[in-house]
């Protein structure tokens, strides 16, 4: 049994909606949602409108903090690498890994291990 976390909408118990609606009889009040697993904002808003409402309200605060884009970023063969696999028809489903630079069209071969791994790059710059 996983455990159940809060939406984190600001405004999600402001929602009338029936699932919403909880408490003893008398006295029920709509609630926050809560669940075991929430599919927007990497599971932490039941809704795209909650994620929404919390976006008008702290974005601007959580780019301040993480860091403005305030220049161009760039794609260049040193930051074009991705992960990619091809199917060997010959032999069944077997897949064989490359990296590739949607740059230079170049590929390099990949273990699957490296493949897997969210940490591996060739990538050498942002
Ligand atoms: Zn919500």
């Amino acid at each position: 049994m996983s455990e159940l976390k809060f939406c984190q909408g600001p405004e999600c118990h402001q929602h009338q909606t029936q699932d919403r609606l909880k408490g003893p009889k008398g006295n029920k009040t709509y609630q926050t949602r809560r669940r075991s697993s929430m599919y927007y904002g990497t599971g932490n808003f039941c809704s795209m409108q909650c994620y929404n409402e919390w976006a008008d309200v702290f974005i601007d605060r959580a780019i301040n903090h993480f860091g403005r884009t305030t220049e161009a970023k760039h794609l260049t063969e040193h930051n074009a690498w991705t992960k990619d696999y091809n199917y060997q028809h010959s032999s069944g489903s077997d897949r064989t890994y490359v990296c590739v630079n949607s740059i230079t069209k170049e590929q390099r071969p990949l273990t699957e291990a490296q493949y897997n791994d969210s940490n591996y790059t060739i990538n050498t710059g942002e």
